[in-house]
């Protein structure tokens, strides 16, 4: 049994489970239990006032499965709205659709209404406060963190290049790690993140960008040295260690991208053949929080005996042109960069030492 992973936000050793056994449980994970009371059929459109009676006083005890401990979504969305119409965040014509967006602690394609339990739930918000936020994490037991929403609708969350100020959503209460399980033609991957720092990306457009390197597997591009040139939590590189990558570099410019790759070697490495324990080049805690312009750094090295070879990864914090000054050759150059961010500077610096560069 080794040792539990630490969480980089708070702490804690409860918000990583290695990917393996996220895997063995996930498909029971949200599922109603023989015990369950059935779906409340709650119309997420009508307003607070109009619902019945019990939906409108629900408290932690109420409607909860004495057998499993779990609670509808929707009953924990009525708990959460039922606070914030007290504390006069809602009117009571809000409806539960008002609430924010819910986002499960482990993502996944649920094909039914989730049944939750402890530390289930990350709420992303807007009109929301800090001292609201917190009652919401102490009263509604499902709750595990609460999350502000800054910026336009759509606004990405991260960095568009090392030249701009980040745009990062507000953890205004308890922890937002959370992970999101990630299926290929190679096998699946759990892949977590600080999420408040990170890009939400919703399966569609994972499996989109999974799909892009499947592809590049059966032409054959996916082999030698694999360099996922903006790695965000690290996704892409990872599976292409799954799709037979011998080595793998992993860059980011903004600082929690590489926290959360670093952490995602260590919740897949048993999966990915990997030794446990990452080698840290570089105190993360130590580096800017957008990458300096210069000499990237070496940040951590992960090895391990691999499922069919030895695997070597890099991860490293910079910008992806200066990183084309300290490594020497790839085969394949993956550049993730955001939506409307021009990747020619990119391209450019490593078109002449990568044998292929592909724009996702
Ligand atoms: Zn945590
Ligand atoms: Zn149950």
């Amino acid at each position: 049994m080794s040792a539990a992973i630490i969480c980089p936000r708070c702490g804690g050793g409860d918000c990583i489970t290695p990917a393996e056994e996220v895997l063995e449980s996930i498909a029971s994970m949200y599922a109603a239990c023989q015990s369950c009371a059935p779906d409340p059929q709650i119309s997420k459109q009508l307003p607070f006032h109009q619902l019945d009676q019990p939906f409108r006083n629900v408290d932690d005890a109420a409607m909860r499965c004495q057998n499993c401990g779990k609670r509808h979504l929707d009953i924990v969305i009525a708990h959460v709205l039922k606070i914030l119409v007290r504390e006069g965040l809602r009117a009571r014509d809000a409806a539960l659709s008002n609430v924010g967006t819910p986002m499960i602690t482990i993502g996944y394609p649920v094909p039914f209404p989730p049944r939750l339990g402890r530390d289930m739930l990350i709420l992303v918000m807007d009109a929301i406060d800090k001292v609201t936020a917190e009652m919401l994490v102490d009263e509604v037991y499902e709750v595990k963190g609460v999350i502000e929403r800054k910026g336009e609708p759509g606004q990405p969350v991260g960095i568009l290049d090392a030249d701009s100020a980040p745009h990062t959503y507000n953890l205004l209460a308890g922890c937002d790690l959370r992970g999101d399980v990630v299926s290929s033609a190679f096998g699946e991957l759990c892949i977590y993140k600080t999420q408040s720092d990170t890009h939400i990306e919703f399966s569609r457009a994972d499996s989109d960008k999974t799909r892009v390197l499947e592809s590049l597997y059966y032409q054959r591009k996916v082999k030698g040295t694999v360099l996922d040139g903006c790695c965000g939590a690290g996704t892409l590189g990872l599976v292409a260690v799954l799709a037979g990558a011998r080595e793998v570099i992993l860059n980011d410019a903004f600082l929690p991208a590489v926290k959360n790759t670093i952490l995602n070697i260590k919740a897949n490495a048993s999966i990915l053949g990997l030794d446990p324990e990452p080698e840290l080049h570089t105190d993360p805690s130590k580096l800017p929080l957008i990458a300096d312009t210069g000499t990237p750094r070496l940040v951590a090295t992960a090895h391990g005996a691999g499922a069919s070879g030895p695997i070597d990864i890099s991860v490293y914090h910079g910008d992806l042109a200066d990183l084309a000054e300290v490594i020497d050759r790839c085969d394949l150059c993956m550049v993730d960069a955001f939506i409307g961010v021009s990747t020619d500077r990119f391209v450019q610096a490593w078109k002449e030492r990568a044998g292929m560069v592909v724009t996702i």
